[in-house]
């Protein structure tokens, strides 16, 4: 079976490396010559709507995913009359604007920070009557890490911050006190059935995620499985989808949800009995879906912004070390390492190695 990938990252790379155990070949459609997956299958070389590498795609895959949500709507429209796409383009549609995404979270009764649509500086001023500061901006589109994002801590922040949007479409939503930032990974398959990893505890920074805890039996993981089990349903949807949610005493708030494998999730590699990156290509390939168990206590934490020292990483016991080939820059994700102990304090203690390596390359 041939699976074609839309983008050629890491995520990519880590689906073609969960796949080929099982025998599966990858075709990966990717702008960029030196994306970091792109090694591991045949590349497709081009833009995302180039009708040409989009018909060899549809021609060649069995079935096509993501491993990003920003590609064109339509090119996933276009694909998915010429071959079998998964998620289905109205998951990638949703995803991929904040205000369709949250509108379509409050209809299913997922709770989600107030938030309200802006078009203008006029209309700015006038939603930040009906929510409190702080409140965050956020343009509709093509964000993620935290960018086309900017926090608002009074009135006179306002002008400064509409022009740093450029004009784009944007919400504005209440800044949510949280205790914890949580995500819910879960797979489904187009029969229905759905498997639920355990919780993630996640720590971002300067809106970058730096580290995921495994939550096992965490007091909100059934509230979490209701709601990613409403919105999968309500998109009919086939994969892996990651559901971030805010914790604010012991409330559940969605802050957004990810159509493809997760960052989040990457602890699952050597800490579940079966990937998020093996569940998703067993999701959409209609194959029975692998057991979520943890194995133990897991976490995982990123490297950001420079290269760490594979034998200082290697030394820490437990860790498993992930580099992606990527060259270092500012704020870029370059590797992970994985976690997994029997023994909740040697995790705790190999954590907090890891994290001191990974704050050491850090230069965001
Ligand atoms: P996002 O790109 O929406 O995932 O935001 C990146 C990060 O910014 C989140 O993981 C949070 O740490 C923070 N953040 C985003 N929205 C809010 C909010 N409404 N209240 C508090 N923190 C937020």
């Amino acid at each position: 079976m041939i699976i074609g990938i839309l983008g050629g990252g890491q995520l990519a790379r880590m689906l073609a490396l969960a796949g080929y155990p099982l025998g599966l070949q990858f075709i990966l459609l990717d702008p960029s010559a030196d994306a970091c997956g792109i090694g591991l299958g045949e590349h497709l070389h081009g833009a995302y709507d180039d009708q040409q590498l989009l018909a060899r795609l549809a021609e060649k895959a069995d079935v096509v995913t993501y491993e990003f949500e920003n590609v064109p709507a339509d090119v996933a429209t276009f694909l998915a009359s010429h071959t079998r796409v998964y998620p289905n383009p109205k998951a990638l549609a949703v995803a991929q604007d904040r205000l369709l995404e949250k509108n379509f979270l409050q209809h299913l009764d997922i709770p989600t920070p107030k938030f309200l649509p802006v078009t203008d500086l006029t209309e700015l001023q006038q939603a930040m009557q009906e929510i409190p500061y702080p409140a965050i901006l956020k343009s509709r589109t093509m964000g993620y890490d935290g960018k086309g994002q900017v926090l608002l801590k009074s009135a006179r922040d306002l002008p400064d911050a509409w022009r740093k949007m450029h004009g784009v479409l944007a919400i504005v939503e209440s800044f949510v006190p949280f205790q914890r930032e949580v995500s819910i990974i879960a797979a489904r398959s187009p029969s229905g059935e759905i498997a639920y990893y355990p919780l993630s505890e996640n720590q971002h920074a300067g809106g970058i995620l730096r580290v995921s805890e495994c939550l096992a039996n965490d007091h909100l993981q059934q509230r979490a499985e209701d709601y990613v089990t409403w919105l999968m349903e309500a998109l009919d949807y086939v994969g892996v989808l990651a559901l971030e949610l805010f914790d604010v005493d012991g409330h559940l708030l969605a802050n957004e949800f990810a159509p493809r494998v997760h960052n989040s999730g990457h602890w699952t590699i050597e800490g579940a009995e079966t990937s998020q990156f093996e569940n998703h290509l067993r999701a959409i390939l209609d194959l029975p879906l692998g057991s979520t168990a943890p194995r133990g206590h897991a976490a995982m934490v990123n490297f950001i912004g420079g290269q760490p020292n594979t034998g200082q990483i290697l030394a820490i016991d437990h860790a498993h070390l992930h580099l992606y080939g990527k060259v270092p820059r500012k704020g870029r994700k370059v590797g992970h390492a994985t976690l997994r102990s029997d023994d909740s304090a040697q995790l705790d203690s190999a954590l907090k190695k890891l994290v001191a390596v990974a704050n050491s390359v850090d230069d965001s």
